[in-house]
Protein backbone atom coordinates (compact mmCIF):
# COMPACT_ATOMS: atom_id res chain seq x y z
CA UNK A 1 0.00 0.00 0.00
CA UNK A 2 1.01 3.50 -0.41
CA UNK A 3 0.12 5.37 2.49
CA UNK A 4 0.13 9.30 2.89
CA UNK A 5 0.09 10.69 6.48
CA UNK A 6 -1.17 14.47 6.79
CA UNK A 7 0.47 16.68 9.70
CA UNK A 8 3.83 17.85 10.79
CA UNK A 9 4.00 16.72 15.04
CA UNK A 10 5.33 14.56 17.24
CA UNK A 11 2.24 12.37 16.64
CA UNK A 12 2.42 12.16 13.19
CA UNK A 13 5.99 11.26 13.42
CA UNK A 14 4.98 8.21 15.77
CA UNK A 15 2.16 7.20 13.38
CA UNK A 16 4.74 7.12 10.75
CA UNK A 17 7.56 4.92 12.75
CA UNK A 18 5.32 2.48 13.47
CA UNK A 19 3.32 2.47 9.93
CA UNK A 20 7.09 2.23 8.08
CA UNK A 21 7.49 -1.31 10.04
CA UNK A 22 4.76 -2.53 8.27
CA UNK A 23 5.53 -5.48 5.37
CA UNK A 24 1.84 -3.81 3.87
CA UNK A 25 3.45 -0.45 3.21
CA UNK A 26 5.31 -0.05 -0.02
CA UNK A 27 5.56 3.18 -0.02
CA UNK A 28 4.97 6.03 2.45
CA UNK A 29 4.73 9.99 2.28
CA UNK A 30 4.28 12.52 5.20
CA UNK A 31 2.45 15.92 4.40
CA UNK A 32 4.23 18.28 5.50
CA UNK A 33 6.27 16.12 7.66
CA UNK A 34 9.41 17.76 9.95
CA UNK A 35 13.09 17.04 9.76
CA UNK A 36 12.40 13.69 11.06
CA UNK A 37 9.66 12.11 9.24
CA UNK A 38 11.80 11.47 6.52
CA UNK A 39 13.41 8.89 8.37
CA UNK A 40 10.77 6.79 7.57
CA UNK A 41 9.36 7.96 4.70
CA UNK A 42 9.28 10.83 2.35
CA UNK A 43 8.14 14.16 2.59
CA UNK A 44 6.13 16.11 0.82
CA UNK A 45 5.68 19.85 0.80
CA UNK A 46 1.77 20.30 1.20
CA UNK A 47 -0.66 21.61 3.69
CA UNK A 48 -2.87 19.59 5.42
CA UNK A 49 -5.55 21.63 4.16
CA UNK A 50 -4.73 22.07 1.09
CA UNK A 51 -7.44 19.87 -0.26
CA UNK A 52 -6.49 20.63 -4.07
CA UNK A 53 -2.82 19.91 -3.80
CA UNK A 54 -3.57 16.67 -1.75
CA UNK A 55 -5.77 15.38 -4.87
CA UNK A 56 -3.44 15.93 -7.29
CA UNK A 57 -0.51 13.98 -5.13
CA UNK A 58 -2.52 11.26 -4.03
CA UNK A 59 -3.50 10.66 -7.59
CA UNK A 60 -0.27 11.11 -9.14
CA UNK A 61 1.14 8.66 -6.65
CA UNK A 62 -1.68 6.16 -6.54
CA UNK A 63 -2.04 6.35 -3.16
CA UNK A 64 -4.41 4.27 -1.37
CA UNK A 65 -4.83 5.40 2.00
CA UNK A 66 -4.95 8.52 3.90
CA UNK A 67 -4.49 8.89 7.42
CA UNK A 68 -5.34 12.49 9.20
CA UNK A 69 -3.47 13.39 12.03
CA UNK A 70 -4.68 16.93 13.55
CA UNK A 71 -8.62 17.82 13.47
CA UNK A 72 -8.15 20.88 11.38
CA UNK A 73 -8.27 19.11 8.07
CA UNK A 74 -11.21 17.07 9.42
CA UNK A 75 -12.85 19.78 10.45
CA UNK A 76 -12.93 21.44 7.29
CA UNK A 77 -14.35 18.18 5.55
CA UNK A 78 -11.40 16.51 3.97
CA UNK A 79 -13.18 12.71 4.16
CA UNK A 80 -16.25 14.50 2.66
CA UNK A 81 -13.78 16.07 0.00
CA UNK A 82 -12.50 12.98 -0.97
CA UNK A 83 -15.66 10.95 -0.72
CA UNK A 84 -17.31 13.76 -3.11
CA UNK A 85 -14.68 13.24 -5.85
CA UNK A 86 -14.87 10.55 -8.11
CA UNK A 87 -11.02 9.86 -8.80
CA UNK A 88 -10.61 10.23 -4.86
CA UNK A 89 -13.88 8.40 -3.62
CA UNK A 90 -12.36 5.00 -3.56
CA UNK A 91 -9.70 6.30 -1.84
CA UNK A 92 -10.09 5.58 2.18
CA UNK A 93 -9.38 8.39 4.30
CA UNK A 94 -9.17 7.34 8.18
CA UNK A 95 -10.77 10.16 10.25
CA UNK A 96 -14.01 11.29 10.33
CA UNK A 97 -16.36 13.24 8.08
CA UNK A 98 -17.00 16.52 8.90
CA UNK A 99 -20.16 16.04 10.72
CA UNK A 100 -18.92 13.80 13.13
CA UNK A 101 -16.02 15.77 13.19
CA UNK A 102 -18.01 18.38 15.02
CA UNK A 103 -17.75 15.93 17.90
CA UNK A 104 -14.10 18.12 18.72
CA UNK A 105 -14.80 21.22 16.36
CA UNK A 106 -18.12 22.61 18.67
CA UNK A 107 -18.33 21.87 22.64
CA UNK A 108 -22.33 22.21 22.12
CA UNK A 109 -22.73 19.62 19.37
CA UNK A 110 -20.97 17.33 21.75
CA UNK A 111 -22.30 17.72 24.76
CA UNK A 112 -25.84 17.39 23.22
CA UNK A 113 -24.90 14.47 21.46
CA UNK A 114 -23.37 13.16 25.07
CA UNK A 115 -26.46 13.82 26.84
CA UNK A 116 -29.07 12.48 24.00
CA UNK A 117 -27.27 9.43 24.34
CA UNK A 118 -26.71 8.69 27.57
CA UNK A 119 -22.70 9.11 28.54
CA UNK A 120 -21.97 10.80 31.37
CA UNK A 121 -20.46 14.20 31.21
CA UNK A 122 -20.85 17.70 33.40
CA UNK A 123 -23.94 19.12 33.73
CA UNK A 124 -23.90 22.47 31.35
CA UNK A 125 -25.54 25.05 29.34
CA UNK A 126 -24.68 26.92 26.33
CA UNK A 127 -25.38 30.43 25.39
CA UNK A 128 -25.19 32.91 22.62
CA UNK A 129 -24.81 36.84 22.81
CA UNK A 130 -28.36 37.21 22.29
CA UNK A 131 -28.69 34.85 25.32
CA UNK A 132 -26.28 36.74 27.52
CA UNK A 133 -28.30 37.74 30.16
CA UNK A 134 -29.33 34.65 30.79
CA UNK A 135 -25.94 33.05 31.04
CA UNK A 136 -25.32 35.87 33.73
CA UNK A 137 -28.28 34.90 35.70
CA UNK A 138 -27.26 31.08 35.19
CA UNK A 139 -24.04 31.87 36.23
CA UNK A 140 -25.37 33.38 39.46
CA UNK A 141 -27.33 30.16 40.53
CA UNK A 142 -24.02 27.79 39.52
CA UNK A 143 -21.70 26.74 41.81
CA UNK A 144 -17.93 27.51 41.51
CA UNK A 145 -15.62 26.73 40.12
CA UNK A 146 -17.22 27.32 36.82
CA UNK A 147 -15.80 25.94 33.72
CA UNK A 148 -16.22 28.30 30.53
CA UNK A 149 -16.13 26.67 27.19
CA UNK A 150 -15.98 28.58 23.55
CA UNK A 151 -17.70 26.18 21.51
CA UNK A 152 -15.71 26.07 18.27
CA UNK A 153 -11.37 25.21 17.93
CA UNK A 154 -9.40 28.02 19.71
CA UNK A 155 -6.15 26.56 19.33
CA UNK A 156 -6.48 24.68 22.62
CA UNK A 157 -6.90 28.36 24.64
CA UNK A 158 -11.01 28.10 24.72
CA UNK A 159 -11.23 26.66 28.34
CA UNK A 160 -11.58 28.93 31.43
CA UNK A 161 -12.15 27.47 34.75
CA UNK A 162 -13.11 30.63 36.70
CA UNK A 163 -12.84 30.54 40.25
CA UNK A 164 -15.30 33.25 41.27
CA UNK A 165 -18.74 34.41 39.70
CA UNK A 166 -17.45 38.04 39.23
CA UNK A 167 -14.26 36.15 36.65
CA UNK A 168 -16.88 33.95 35.24
CA UNK A 169 -19.50 37.04 34.60
CA UNK A 170 -16.36 39.39 33.30
CA UNK A 171 -15.18 35.92 31.25
CA UNK A 172 -18.49 35.02 29.49
CA UNK A 173 -19.42 38.73 28.45
CA UNK A 174 -16.03 38.97 27.01
CA UNK A 175 -16.22 35.42 24.92
CA UNK A 176 -19.65 36.85 23.76
CA UNK A 177 -19.86 40.25 23.60
CA UNK A 178 -16.52 41.04 22.59
CA UNK A 179 -15.78 37.66 20.30
CA UNK A 180 -12.21 37.19 22.41
CA UNK A 181 -12.24 34.18 20.77
CA UNK A 182 -13.50 35.21 17.23
CA UNK A 183 -16.05 33.07 16.01
CA UNK A 184 -15.16 30.03 17.93
CA UNK A 185 -16.77 31.75 21.07
CA UNK A 186 -19.88 33.08 19.22
CA UNK A 187 -21.64 29.66 21.83
CA UNK A 188 -20.48 29.54 25.25
CA UNK A 189 -20.81 26.09 26.85
CA UNK A 190 -21.00 27.30 30.71
CA UNK A 191 -20.20 23.81 32.26
CA UNK A 192 -19.96 22.27 36.32
CA UNK A 193 -16.63 21.65 37.10
CA UNK A 194 -15.55 17.78 37.61
CA UNK A 195 -13.42 16.93 40.40
CA UNK A 196 -10.67 14.40 39.79
CA UNK A 197 -7.78 12.61 37.90
CA UNK A 198 -7.78 12.72 34.23
CA UNK A 199 -7.03 10.39 31.52
CA UNK A 200 -7.29 9.94 27.51
CA UNK A 201 -8.99 6.72 26.05
CA UNK A 202 -8.32 6.31 22.38
CA UNK A 203 -10.96 4.41 20.52
CA UNK A 204 -10.45 3.37 17.08
CA UNK A 205 -13.08 2.15 14.66
CA UNK A 206 -14.98 2.08 11.35
CA UNK A 207 -18.26 2.73 12.61
CA UNK A 208 -19.67 -0.66 13.77
CA UNK A 209 -17.21 -2.66 15.98
CA UNK A 210 -14.21 -0.73 17.93
CA UNK A 211 -10.54 -1.52 19.10
CA UNK A 212 -9.98 0.15 22.61
CA UNK A 213 -6.32 1.41 22.60
CA UNK A 214 -4.04 1.85 25.43
CA UNK A 215 -5.13 4.49 28.03
CA UNK A 216 -2.87 7.19 28.09
CA UNK A 217 -2.01 10.80 30.70
CA UNK A 218 -0.72 13.71 29.49
CA UNK A 219 0.50 16.41 31.38
CA UNK A 220 -0.21 20.19 29.56
CA UNK A 221 0.87 22.91 32.06
CA UNK A 222 4.70 24.02 31.09
CA UNK A 223 5.83 24.24 34.53
CA UNK A 224 6.88 20.88 36.86
CA UNK A 225 4.35 19.96 39.51
CA UNK A 226 1.16 21.21 37.00
CA UNK A 227 1.88 24.92 37.44
CA UNK A 228 1.85 27.50 34.59
CA UNK A 229 0.21 28.05 31.56
CA UNK A 230 -1.69 25.57 29.69
CA UNK A 231 0.73 23.89 26.44
CA UNK A 232 -0.19 21.28 23.54
CA UNK A 233 1.10 18.56 25.70
CA UNK A 234 4.52 18.34 27.52
CA UNK A 235 4.70 14.99 28.14
CA UNK A 236 2.59 11.38 28.33
CA UNK A 237 2.58 8.36 30.47
CA UNK A 238 0.97 4.46 29.17
CA UNK A 239 -0.47 2.83 30.98
CA UNK A 240 -2.13 4.38 33.30
CA UNK A 241 -1.83 3.00 37.23
CA UNK A 242 -5.68 3.98 38.22
CA UNK A 243 -6.94 2.69 34.72
CA UNK A 244 -7.33 -0.45 36.63
CA UNK A 245 -9.33 -3.44 34.75
CA UNK A 246 -12.51 -2.39 36.53
CA UNK A 247 -12.45 1.28 36.33
CA UNK A 248 -11.81 0.43 31.80
CA UNK A 249 -14.70 -1.44 32.06
CA UNK A 250 -16.91 1.37 33.57
CA UNK A 251 -15.21 3.21 30.15
CA UNK A 252 -16.02 0.94 27.90
CA UNK A 253 -20.36 -0.27 29.35
CA UNK A 254 -20.58 3.98 30.05
CA UNK A 255 -18.54 5.39 27.32
CA UNK A 256 -17.27 3.89 24.79
CA UNK A 257 -20.60 1.38 23.93
CA UNK A 258 -23.03 4.52 24.18
CA UNK A 259 -20.84 6.52 21.66
CA UNK A 260 -20.11 4.10 19.25
CA UNK A 261 -23.88 2.78 19.61
CA UNK A 262 -25.14 6.68 19.30
CA UNK A 263 -23.04 7.38 16.19
CA UNK A 264 -24.49 4.82 14.71
CA UNK A 265 -28.64 5.33 16.04
CA UNK A 266 -27.95 9.07 14.71
CA UNK A 267 -26.77 7.99 11.11
CA UNK A 268 -23.09 9.50 11.74
CA UNK A 269 -20.86 7.49 10.05
CA UNK A 270 -17.27 7.51 11.51
CA UNK A 271 -14.07 6.10 10.37
CA UNK A 272 -11.12 6.78 12.36
CA UNK A 273 -10.15 7.56 16.20
CA UNK A 274 -12.55 8.55 18.38
CA UNK A 275 -10.14 10.54 21.84
CA UNK A 276 -11.65 10.61 25.18
CA UNK A 277 -10.96 12.91 27.53
CA UNK A 278 -12.11 11.61 30.84
CA UNK A 279 -12.36 12.92 34.26
CA UNK A 280 -11.69 9.60 37.00
CA UNK A 281 -14.22 10.87 39.88
CA UNK A 282 -14.03 8.48 42.85
CA UNK A 283 -13.95 5.90 40.17
CA UNK A 284 -16.60 7.35 37.71
CA UNK A 285 -15.72 8.19 34.41
CA UNK A 286 -17.06 11.86 33.53
CA UNK A 287 -16.43 12.75 29.72
CA UNK A 288 -14.70 16.27 29.59
CA UNK A 289 -14.30 16.47 25.64
CA UNK A 290 -14.55 14.30 22.67
CA UNK A 291 -11.43 14.84 20.01
CA UNK A 292 -11.65 13.16 16.22
CA UNK A 293 -8.37 12.13 16.17
CA UNK A 294 -5.50 11.00 18.38
CA UNK A 295 -3.85 13.18 21.19
CA UNK A 296 0.02 14.64 20.88
CA UNK A 297 1.89 13.47 23.13
CA UNK A 298 -0.09 10.66 24.04
CA UNK A 299 0.28 8.75 20.12
CA UNK A 300 3.29 8.36 20.92
CA UNK A 301 3.27 6.22 23.86
CA UNK A 302 0.53 4.63 22.89
CA UNK A 303 2.36 3.43 19.74
CA UNK A 304 5.17 2.51 21.23
CA UNK A 305 3.14 -0.33 23.06
CA UNK A 306 0.89 -0.79 20.15
CA UNK A 307 2.71 -4.87 18.91
CA UNK A 308 0.39 -5.66 15.66
CA UNK A 309 0.56 -4.56 12.63
CA UNK A 310 -1.01 -0.75 12.83
CA UNK A 311 -1.28 -0.90 8.91
CA UNK A 312 -3.53 -3.99 9.16
CA UNK A 313 -5.38 -1.84 11.90
CA UNK A 314 -6.33 1.08 9.37
CA UNK A 315 -7.11 -1.05 6.69
CA UNK A 316 -9.78 -2.68 9.17
CA UNK A 317 -11.28 1.03 9.79
CA UNK A 318 -10.95 1.77 6.01
CA UNK A 319 -12.42 -1.60 5.29
CA UNK A 320 -15.09 -1.81 7.86
CA UNK A 321 -13.67 -4.98 9.10
CA UNK A 322 -12.06 -4.31 12.14
CA UNK A 323 -13.63 -6.90 14.01
CA UNK A 324 -11.14 -9.58 12.33
CA UNK A 325 -8.05 -7.42 13.21
CA UNK A 326 -6.11 -8.51 16.22
CA UNK A 327 -4.80 -5.90 18.74
CA UNK A 328 -1.97 -6.40 20.70
CA UNK A 329 -1.05 -4.24 23.51
CA UNK A 330 2.62 -4.17 25.01
CA UNK A 331 2.02 -5.17 28.97
CA UNK A 332 5.31 -2.72 29.31
CA UNK A 333 5.42 1.28 29.99
CA UNK A 334 5.77 3.87 27.81
CA UNK A 335 6.53 7.76 29.01
CA UNK A 336 7.02 10.33 26.66
CA UNK A 337 8.91 13.37 27.85
CA UNK A 338 8.16 16.77 25.17
CA UNK A 339 11.86 18.88 24.48
CA UNK A 340 9.66 22.59 23.71
CA UNK A 341 11.51 26.14 22.82
CA UNK A 342 12.53 28.07 25.55
CA UNK A 343 9.84 30.68 26.01
CA UNK A 344 6.99 28.56 25.02
CA UNK A 345 4.01 28.57 25.26
CA UNK A 346 4.22 32.43 25.05
CA UNK A 347 7.16 34.09 22.07
CA UNK A 348 9.43 31.32 21.73
CA UNK A 349 12.97 31.03 20.60
CA UNK A 350 13.66 29.46 16.89
CA UNK A 351 15.75 28.55 14.30
CA UNK A 352 18.33 26.43 16.87
CA UNK A 353 20.58 24.22 15.85
CA UNK A 354 19.94 20.73 17.77
CA UNK A 355 22.61 18.44 18.88
CA UNK A 356 23.16 15.23 20.95
CA UNK A 357 19.98 13.37 19.27
CA UNK A 358 22.44 10.57 18.75
CA UNK A 359 23.42 10.55 22.08
CA UNK A 360 20.21 9.19 23.42
CA UNK A 361 20.47 5.75 24.72
CA UNK A 362 17.23 3.96 24.92
CA UNK A 363 14.27 6.13 23.68
CA UNK A 364 12.25 7.19 20.25
CA UNK A 365 13.17 10.42 19.43
CA UNK A 366 10.22 11.19 17.53
CA UNK A 367 10.44 15.01 15.90
CA UNK A 368 7.84 17.77 16.08
CA UNK A 369 8.66 20.82 15.72
CA UNK A 370 11.94 20.93 13.47
CA UNK A 371 13.51 21.47 10.25
CA UNK A 372 16.05 20.56 7.94
CA UNK A 373 18.56 23.40 7.50
CA UNK A 374 21.43 22.39 5.22
CA UNK A 375 23.42 20.11 7.58
CA UNK A 376 21.56 21.31 10.58
CA UNK A 377 18.13 19.98 12.18
CA UNK A 378 16.49 23.23 14.09
CA UNK A 379 14.04 23.59 16.29
CA UNK A 380 11.52 25.89 15.08
CA UNK A 381 8.38 25.38 16.68
CA UNK A 382 6.96 25.25 20.18
CA UNK A 383 7.01 21.28 21.27
CA UNK A 384 10.42 20.60 19.19
CA UNK A 385 11.09 17.01 20.13
CA UNK A 386 9.13 14.09 21.87
CA UNK A 387 11.19 11.64 23.46
CA UNK A 388 9.53 8.24 24.20
CA UNK A 389 10.95 5.29 25.93
CA UNK A 390 9.25 1.88 26.48
CA UNK A 391 10.35 -0.22 29.42
CA UNK A 392 9.63 -2.73 31.45
CA UNK A 393 8.17 -0.53 34.39
CA UNK A 394 6.92 2.81 35.38
CA UNK A 395 9.40 3.85 37.09
CA UNK A 396 12.28 2.68 34.22
CA UNK A 397 10.50 4.34 31.47
CA UNK A 398 10.35 7.63 33.03
CA UNK A 399 13.87 7.55 34.30
CA UNK A 400 14.79 6.41 30.88
CA UNK A 401 12.64 9.00 28.85
CA UNK A 402 13.55 11.98 31.46
CA UNK A 403 17.43 10.79 31.24
CA UNK A 404 17.54 11.04 27.29
CA UNK A 405 15.87 14.21 27.33
CA UNK A 406 18.38 15.65 28.74
CA UNK A 407 21.38 14.58 26.41
CA UNK A 408 19.86 16.49 23.56
CA UNK A 409 20.59 20.66 23.27
CA UNK A 410 19.79 23.34 21.90
CA UNK A 411 19.36 27.15 23.10
CA UNK A 412 16.81 27.66 25.25
CA UNK A 413 15.73 23.81 25.50
CA UNK A 414 13.69 23.14 28.40
CA UNK A 415 11.63 19.66 29.34
CA UNK A 416 9.53 18.55 32.59
CA UNK A 417 11.92 16.35 34.52
CA UNK A 418 8.24 15.44 36.76
CA UNK A 419 6.32 13.75 33.82
CA UNK A 420 4.58 10.74 35.48
CA UNK A 421 6.25 10.67 38.97
CA UNK A 422 3.10 11.94 40.64
CA UNK A 423 1.80 7.98 39.55
CA UNK A 424 5.02 6.19 41.13
P1 LIG B 1 -10.94 20.66 26.90
O1 LIG B 1 -10.46 21.62 25.84
O2 LIG B 1 -12.40 20.44 26.94
O3 LIG B 1 -10.10 19.42 26.95
O4 LIG B 1 -10.55 21.33 28.28
C1 LIG B 1 -9.19 21.63 28.59
C2 LIG B 1 -8.91 21.21 30.00
O5 LIG B 1 -9.74 21.92 30.90
C3 LIG B 1 -9.18 19.75 30.28
O6 LIG B 1 -8.12 18.92 29.91
C4 LIG B 1 -9.41 19.78 31.78
O7 LIG B 1 -8.19 19.79 32.46
C5 LIG B 1 -10.08 21.09 31.99
N1 LIG B 1 -11.54 20.92 32.04
C6 LIG B 1 -12.41 21.00 31.02
N2 LIG B 1 -13.67 20.80 31.43
C7 LIG B 1 -13.61 20.59 32.76
C8 LIG B 1 -14.58 20.34 33.77
N3 LIG B 1 -15.88 20.27 33.49
N4 LIG B 1 -14.14 20.17 35.03
C9 LIG B 1 -12.83 20.26 35.34
N5 LIG B 1 -11.89 20.51 34.45
C10 LIG B 1 -12.24 20.67 33.17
Amino acid sequence: MNILILGSGGRESAFAWKIAQSPKCTNLYIAPGNAGTGAYGTNVNLKVTDFEGIKAFALANDINLVLVGPEEPLVKGIHDFFLADEELKNIPVVGPQQEAAQLEGSKDFSKEFMQRNGVPTAASKTFTRDTLQEGMDYLATAGLPIVLKADGLAAGKGVLICLSLEEAKQELNAMLAEAKFGDASSKVVVEQFLQGIELSVFVMTDGNSYKILPEAKDYKRIGEGDTGLNTGGMGSISPVPFADEAFMQKVEQKVIIPTIEGLKKEGIPYKGFIFIGLMNTHGEPWVIEYNCRMGDPETESVMLRIESDFVDLLEGVAEGNLHEKKLIISPKTAATVVCVAGGYPGEYLKNKAIAGIENVRDSHVFHAGTTQVGDEVQATGGRVLAVSSLQDDMFNALQQATADAARIYYDGVYFRKDIGFDLL
